[in-house]
């Protein structure tokens, strides 16, 4: 049997456990397959600072292309894989190629959540997700004047941080009653809500797209109420969907994610799963969660490589994440799902606070706004109280 360990998807996860498995002193063939034509690369940047000050890609490669040769890391680029058989340890990659693996890891992310909605495919319409993307979203914006984001999530908010510093016009709508409503409480929607408005943010809540209109391209938006607005550029930002349908044709077990178990094994022997594409069981929050964030992508790859290297380490963290919006950095530690209490920790006012949210009076996740020592504080602090009463994971 082969003792190649192949990757699907060439993102932040798969570099990761590359790079891990070498790390541990993995000597047998290991081979990346990414759809993308780029190697390994970074995509917050790519809706901050990449987006507002555009140059090569190459800035944002995780390590430059000679490292993966000096690591005898193969990387086949620019072709998806497009059939997985178990039985046979085989993939079959879109342009014919048959590859045999002893272990496989699906690292293979997620894709624009995009509304199926009359107009959604008009020229003028762009999602963001990849180098790719940024790539035609980025003149399209230079030549706009009014700009139309649908989706107060973090990538509406930090594109729409970006083009109105650009002095463009520009307007967020958020069928919610808040913005950033899945990742963050009340009072850090409402902080961020405020500081795009003072910078001259149209953000509309309660606002439900139904169609996008145009000829030829992208002119205006529907909205539910009746209402249309001008726009010389849409994006859609509506959050992403797991790229599992190719584990689900492979007969592996998937729930909006590939399900795996803590130690980021797949129900299939010898198939793994990491980063975004997965969901896997918390301990902590007595659940099965989906995350997409860079320290999930990371973390994960780490306990895959420590269980194909045959010293597994269960998996279990206190997540975090970031975004960039103008000077503000938010920082979250945990899940706020399901909290009871939240508390105001410091003075929004002053651009500098953190939000606690307790559930059973303990200690669950913590924004931190423009407080990294809170942040880091909190990251430990959450562990510590969410460890103590761990309850086992539902199916
Ligand atoms: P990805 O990095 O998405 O890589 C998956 C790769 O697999 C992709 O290249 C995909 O095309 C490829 N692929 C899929 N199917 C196949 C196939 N069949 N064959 C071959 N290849 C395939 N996280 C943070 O923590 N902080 C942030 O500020 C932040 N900002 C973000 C901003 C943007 C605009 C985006 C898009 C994401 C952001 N994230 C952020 C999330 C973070 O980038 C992801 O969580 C992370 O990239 C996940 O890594 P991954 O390896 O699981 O997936």
């Amino acid at each position: 049997m082969s003792e190649a360990v192949v990757v699907i998807g060439a993102g932040q996860a798969a570099a990761q456990l590359a790079l891990s498995l070498r790390q541990g002193g993995y000597a047998a063939p290991i081979r990346i397959v990414g759809d993308e034509g780029h190697i390994p690369y970074q995509r917050p940047p790519l809706s901050k600072e990449f987006l507002a000050k555009y140059r090569d890609p190459s800035a944002l490669f995780l390590r430059p292309e000679s490292f993966w040769r000096e690591k005898d890391v193969t990387l086949d680029l620019g072709t998806a894989v497009a059939q997985v058989e178990p039985d046979q340890r085989r993939v079959t990659l879109a342009d014919g190629r048959e590859i045999e693996y002893g272990t496989l890891a699906f690292a293979t992310g997620t894709s624009a959540r995009i509304p199926p909605l009359p107009g959604i495919t008009l020229p003028g319409v762009f999602s963001l997700r990849k180098i790719a993307d940024v790539e035609q979203l980025r003149p399209a914006l230079n030549a706009a004047r009014r700009v139309v984001i649908v989706g107060g999530g973090y990538i509406g908010l930090e594109v729409a941080a970006v083009t109105v510093s650009e002095g463009r016009e520009v307007i967020v709508l958020e069928m919610e009653d808040r913005a950033l409503k899945r990742v963050a409480g009340p009072a850090t929607s409402t902080f961020f809500d405020t500081y795009h408005r003072g910078r001259g943010v149209d953000i509309r809540l309660g606002a439900r797209l139904t169609a996008i209109e145009g000829d030829e391209r992208a002119k205006s938006v529907r909205l539910a109420s009746g209402e249309s607005l001008a726009a010389d550029l849409v994006l859609v930002a509506t959050g992403a969907c797991a790229n599992d349908e190719l584990a689900a044709a492979a007969k592996l077990a998937c729930q909006d994610g590939i399900l795996v178990d803590e130690f980021a094994r797949t129900s299939a022997p010898g198939i793994y799963a990491i980063g975004d594409c997965t969901r896997f069981p918390s301990r902590r929050y007595g659940r099965r969660v989906r995350l997409e964030s860079v320290q999930n992508a990371i973390d994960q790859a780490k306990a895959a490589a420590g269980a194909i290297l045959g010293k597994p380490q269960p998996y279990d963290p206190v997540p975090w994440f970031w975004s960039d919006q103008y000077d503000i950095k938010l920082q979250i530690a945990g899940i706020a799902e399901g909290f009871d209490s939240a508390e105001v920790v410091g003075d929004p006012a002053s651009n500098r606070f953190a939000v606690e949210y307790r559930c059973g009076g303990r200690l669950i996740a913590v924004d931190a706004v423009n407080d990294g020592r809170a942040h880091m504080m909190s990251r430990r602090r959450i562990a510590e109280e969410t460890a103590a009463e761990a309850a086992p994971a539902r199916a």
